[in-house]
């Protein structure tokens, strides 16, 4: 059986996933990166986007006529669902011990640091005793958090144990403890109306692509902040530009975007009031996400459901 590893990443997987296959009882297992090589005998692709000359490599998976799935390295997989070559089940990664707990981190520190206005202390080192402002506590704080799903409830949920106001959102019906959950067209507008920080961590969808637009940038309360751990196209870049210029929007802190990595002359470089960081909210580490290949690998040469199945309709 051959795992065909079509990701960059390679030598920094090679060892910990051979490690993990032979650990769990999957033996007689070749790890390849030869896509051309005996194509008929490759089981599993193991995947994560590529790019060539700034440009994203498109796959095409319909030779390899005995492929039982294809497994992201990535949670993100707006760049292969759409694929029409793509015929066999695609899972994306779900990495509690990792990926998870580090958007926790990111989110958690970044909303702490809008709420309580830390960069007012950190950059204005002015010789000022400014003690007359003082920060707020979280019970008086409302965050709003689109996408309730594999990174979006446990963000809540910890933002909740601070003592924030916590409304999330999500396509579908949820109930969460002590966090008030919409869903729906009337849902958004509602949680956007009284979200003072903002998280967004949906999925790229043709649903969600540009869900944060002139229309919908107006609902937020004046001096709000914005929080994009999601993707960049959830975001209509001149409206969100717009927003941030009159001060309607207090700050945007952003990790993803349309382009990445950012083009040095783009303006959310030079606005005093947007936090750019690279794409860093959670990265992947390979010891647990090797583990998670293996487990779901594992999993479905015994005919078992894996863990991240996507729906390929539904786009995530
Ligand atoms: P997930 O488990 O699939 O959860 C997605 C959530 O978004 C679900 O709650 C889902 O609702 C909701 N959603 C999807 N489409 C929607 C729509 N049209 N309207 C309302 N809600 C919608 O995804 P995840 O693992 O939490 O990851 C979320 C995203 O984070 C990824 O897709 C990726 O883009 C991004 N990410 C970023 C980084 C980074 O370093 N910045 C790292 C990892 C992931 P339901 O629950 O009702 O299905």
């Amino acid at each position: 059986m051959k795992i065909l590893f079509l990701s960059d990443l390679f030598t920094y997987y090679k060892e910990s996933l051979c490690n993990e296959l032979l650990k769990i009882g999957v033996k007689n297992f070749e790890l390849t990166t030869e896509p051309n090589n005996l194509k008929n005998d490759v089981r599993f692709i193991i995947y994560s986007p590529t790019q060539k000359k700034g440009k994203k490599v498109k796959r095409d998976f319909s030779s390899y006529n005995n492929l039982k799935a294809v497994l992201s390295l990535y949670a993100g997989i707006e760049d292969i669902v759409g694929n029409e070559t793509l015929k066999c089940p695609l899972i994306k990664m779900i990495d509690n011990d990792g990926l998870t707990n580090s958007m926790i981190e990111w989110c958690l520190a970044h909303t702490l640091r809008l709420h309580l206005d830390i960069d007012r202390h950190i950059l204005g080192q002015d010789g000022l005793w400014r003690q007359k402002i003082k920060p707020p506590i979280a019970k008086e704080r409302t965050v709003g958090i689109l996408g309730l799903g594999t990174l979006g409830k446990p963000v809540a949920v910890f933002l909740k144990k601070i003592g924030f106001k916590v409304f999330g959102w999500s396509r579908t019906k949820k109930k969460i403890e002590h966090i008030k959950c919409l869903h729906g067209p009337e849902g958004l507008k509602y949680v956007l109306r009284v979200s003072e920080i903002l998280i967004l961590l949906l999925p790229l969808t043709h649903e969600t692509r540009f869900i944060l637009n002139d229309e919908s940038l107006k609902l937020l309360p004046k001096n709000s902040s914005i929080i994009n751990a999601g993707r960049g196209e959830l975001i209509k870049d001149n409206a969100l530009i717009k927003k941030l210029r009159s001060g309607h929007i207090k700050n945007a802190t952003l990790d993803v975007f349309q382009q990445e990595p950012l083009s040095k002359k783009h303006p959310y470089w030079i606005l005093p009031n947007v936090t750019v960081t690279p794409h860093i909210a959670a990265d992947t580490p390979v010891e647990s996400s090797a583990k998670v290949i293996a487990n779901n690998i594992k999993n479905l040469i015994e005919g078992k459901l894996p863990n991240g199945m996507v729906d390929l309709k539904r786009g995530y």
